[in-house]
């Protein structure tokens, strides 16, 4: 945006910089050009007033489904970047499980122009590392690279052919596309619904085994390491996942990982009132497994809080058993970290996973809160309670599992290049 924006007597958190003070900020062409005091507002000033807020680097959320093109029912580009504007979100990285599948710069390019003309959070396609999702040819990295992609996945349907995945793996490492891994060995999880354990048992369901995460884990693990090549591992859930990869860091191994919220707020226990909404893949498991993902969090362990939101329409979750697997969370992502993560971390440790460390891992010039980066800001009330009610939610569907619950901490502007992309009408 061209003009002035000042935000005054706001609280400002920079992770990145281990800065947090009651200050101001002055947004000049889109850019934060001064932290401080001394500089006056003329008339053709946007002023935010700031008091009672704090103001964090936008958040950034590397696992997405936009749904579009194919799925439009469940969600949109210009609906789910809505709910990602509501939830402080400025930067998003979608899935490219789409109809058809975003593996070629033509899908990629055809984001990109939808993103465009939506209310301005940055939208980054991941594109396929096979082409389809088949996991038998892989795409044109080459291609994607031009095309502006900086991630490659095959999430859901993790490339299972070693060969393929070990070259893929060495490519997407050359041309500085970061591959995103959906670890799950599908031998072992087939056929199943929900966490394999008491409850699976309880409900008389198929359950996915905890080993099915954890041995696809050790094999993209082995395979960055003997390739030297980076690899991220989407959607922690088990111990055993935290585990290997927090071995694998001290190794040195280039693998960084995420988490979403789900994870570390629930168990599978959630499951015992038969509401699909609470079914995603991987599914919500143990209590040791939830305080694993807890503690890999507040190790550096696991670096990013994604949240792998997952529209599906209310018919389509009406049947606990047909059910596709899947949760939203954009919008309720910061104040359900902050609610179940409060009493391990810091605020700055817990808006570090949102910004600037994810931020890291993709290479992207944004996360952080300092004179001459992008401003990409959000302001947000951290004492603001407030129960979630998913008809008031921004994005198409109504599949989300903090859904009646009361959280902590609400998103009351989101700014992106200098642009207001998104306000809260409410008093606080
Ligand atoms: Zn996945």
């Amino acid at each position: 945006m061209l003009g002035k924006m000042l935000i005054s007597n706001v609280r400002v958190i920079d992770p990145a910089s281990a800065f947090d003070s009651v200050t101001n900020l002055l947004i000049t062409d889109g850019k934060i050009t001064a932290i401080g005091s001394g500089f006056e507002a003329d008339k053709d000033t946007t002023v935010i007033d700031g008091t009672n807020l704090m103001a964090a680097p936008g958040f950034i959320d590397m696992h997405v489904h936009l749904r579009e093109p194919g799925q439009t029912e469940k969600e949109d580009i210009a609906s789910g970047c809505m709910a990602a504007a509501a939830g402080g979100i400025t930067s998003l990285v979608c899935m490219p499980n789409t109809k058809p599948t975003t593996d070629s710069p033509e899908a990629v390019n055809f984001i990109k122009e939808k993103a465009a003309a939506a209310c301005g959070v940055k939208v980054y396609p991941a594109a396929a590392i096979t082409k389809n999702l088949a996991g038998e040819v892989q795409s044109d990295f080459c291609a994607l690279k031009a095309a502006g992609v900086i991630a490659v996945s095959d999430d859901g349907n993790p490339v299972a052919d070693d060969r393929i995945l070990r070259k893929a793996m060495i490519q997407a490492d050359k041309q500085g596309l970061k591959m995103l891994c959906h670890c799950e060995n599908k031998v072992l999880s087939s056929g199943g619904l929900i966490n394999e354990g008491k409850i699976s048992e309880v409900l008389g369901i198929p359950g996915m085994p905890a080993e099915a995460e954890d041995s696809d884990t050790a094999r993209v693990i082995e395979m960055a390491e003997s390739t030297g090549c980076a690899v991220h591992i989407c959607h922690v859930s088990t111990r055993g996942s935290v585990k290997l990869i927090r071995e694998a860091k001290k190794r040195g191994v280039k693998v960084t990982a995420e988490t979403a919220p789900h994870y570390f707020a629930f168990t599978e226990s959630k499951l015992l009132k038969e509401d699909a909404d609470f079914r995603m893949n991987p599914p919500l498991r143990t209590y040791k497994d939830r305080f694993a993902v807890i503690e890999g969090l507040c190790d550096g362990t696991i670096d990013a809080i994604a949240t792998d939101h997952a529209p599906h329409t209310p018919e389509e979750k009406a049947d606990f058993l047909s059910a596709p697997n899947g949760v939203i969370g954009m919008e309720t992502s910061f104040a359900a970290s902050f609610m179940y993560l409060k009493e391990f971390m810091t605020l700055s440790d817990i808006i570090a996973c949102m910004t600037v460390k994810p931020a890291n891992i993709l290479g992207l010039d944004a996360g952080r809160l300092q004179v001459g980066a992008p401003a990409d800001i959000v302001l947000f009330n951290p004492r603001d309670v407030w129960t979630v009610k998913p008809e008031e939610l921004h994005g198409k569907s109504r599949n989300a599992v903090f859904k009646g619950q009361k959280l902590i901490g609400r998103v009351y502007y989101t700014i992106c290049d200098g642009n207001i992309i998104f306000e809260r009408k409410k008093s606080r």
